[in-house]
């Protein structure tokens, strides 16, 4: 491609960094795939920090019945000394005794299981053989925070299952990714007032409601960290639907268009279903427009979200966009997203911590989107901060979440103006 034709940054160059980083590791994700999939369990086999990383991410959530636990690895596993497998199948056992409500149980692998070489996918495969009959399936991935960003569990989680999804040679549309059940239903709403009632999910929200996929299958994302997952789905036969991730009312409209074009419906009939809810999600968004725009956002690599995120408060919000970091970039996934950020963006991949916190101390964001890690102390220096976390836990996808999206960023922003406004006036030469 010429450079006057190039559009965006689908051909800006992209700072590559390699070096410490500052991310959860993938079995944060369980903290909201457990809510999605209501009979599923998942079962880490980890150390005692893994309990504890789990406990502190969902610790705002108490249940009487958890669907999550740690299987503790102590130190005679550790050493080789116990075997792990007959343990964990008396783990299993027990747990599935006290809690018959369990359909679909993950073995999920940490750094600990990892570096001891437990094979978790074959206990998996040994013990769906045994307690199949009973209805429950048996399942494993890894949430090895080795080398992985935190969202990178769900696609690691969502990939075990494509074995398991039914083929199904007719044609439907499959969106992928875990959503908010408000947000799947009003997808689902607007897709039948389309006339496209052959829309199924993944991950379903019960282990019996599980999807099929075959060659007439279209595959429409809706996270963009699910490079593993799209790979799993294409070698049963789907097709990926290139477009923007439903964020903000832009990429909502051309997600939803590019998921009913791909199915045949009328330009039309796709421009009335989606009329009235983008005009509503429009006038909602005007609300934050005048307190964000021109504020400026730099992006910590961290959810993978951020490329989208960043396309969205620039161009319906105005904000500037300083840096645009992200794990990693899944190019074929990001494209449409690429070309959608303004020219001239800065964009980096992976990170090395110390030079990218010398940026943005040097750049002065209005607002840093990064990690629990980084927040504090970059909030002790008077920055004002935006835990990417939140930005996977809250539902921001769609009409109807484009204000409140829009709301997360307004409110760190506000409360910082209220703080400074109170505060008495620094005296000359102090
Ligand atoms: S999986 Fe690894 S990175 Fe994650 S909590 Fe356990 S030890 Fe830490």
């Amino acid at each position: 491609m010429s450079a006057a034709l190039a559009r965006g940054c689908s051909d800006a160059p992209i700072l590559r960094e390699r070096g410490q980083r500052e991310v959860f590791c993938g079995l944060t994700g369980i903290v909201w795939l457990h809510r999605k999939i209501q009979d599923a369990f998942f079962l880490v086999v980890g150390s005692r920090t893994c309990a504890h990383l789990l406990q502190s991410a969902a610790g705002v959530m108490i249940f009487a019945e958890p669907r999550f636990a740690t299987a503790l690895m102590e130190e005679r596993d550790l050493a080789g000394l116990a075997d792990a497998h007959d343990e964990l199948d008396q783990v299993v056992a027990k747990l599935l005794k006290r809690r018959p409500d369990i359909r679909m149980l993950f073995l999920v692998g940490s750094c600990p299981s990892e570096v001891i070489k437990l094979d978790l996918g074959r206990a998996a495969q040994r013990l769906d053989g045994v307690y199949k009959a009973a209805g429950v399936r048996v399942l494993s991935y890894s949430g090895s925070g080795i080398e992985t960003t935190f969202t990178q569990g769900e696609d690691a989680c969502l990939a075990a299952l494509v074995p398991q999804m039914p083929r199904n040679d007719a044609p439907q549309l499959l969106v992928v990714g875990a959503l908010a059940e408000v947000v799947e239903d009003q997808f689902s709403r607007i897709f039948a007032a389309m006339g496209l009632t052959n829309v199924a999910f993944l991950p379903p929200r019960r282990a019996s409601e599980m999807p099929s996929v075959g060659p007439a299958t279209k595959m429409l994302l809706a996270q963009p960290f699910l490079a593993d997952t799209a790979r799993a789905l294409e070698s049963r036969g789907a097709r990926h639907i290139p477009a923007l991730f439903p964020l903000g009312v832009e990429g909502t409209t051309a997600w939803l268009t590019a998921g009913a074009a791909a199915m045949g419906v009328a330009p039309e009939r796709i421009r009335d279903a989606l009329d009235m809810p983008q005009t509503r999600a429009r006038l909602a968004l005007q609300r934050c427009q005048s307190e964000l725009a021109g504020r400026s956002v730099f992006f910590m690599p961290d959810s993978q979200l951020e490329i989208p995120l960043a396309r969205f408060l620039h161009n319906e919000l105005g904000m500037t966009l300083l840096e645009v970091g992200t794990p990693f970039l899944h190019r074929a996934h990001m494209t449409p997203e690429l070309e959608a950020l303004p020219s001239g963006t800065f964009l980096s991949e992976g990170q090395h911590v110390d030079r990218q916190l010398d940026r943005v101390r040097a750049a002065r964001p209005d607002i840093t989107v990064c990690g629990l890690g980084l927040a504090n102390p970059l909030e002790s220096e008077g920055m004002t901060t935006k835990w990417a976390i939140e930005l996977v836990f809250t539902p921001i996808q769609g009409y109807d979440q484009a204000a409140d999206l829009a709301e997360l960023f307004a409110r760190p922003l506000r409360r910082k103006d209220k703080l400074d406004f109170g505060r008495p006036p620094v005296a000359a030469g102090a």
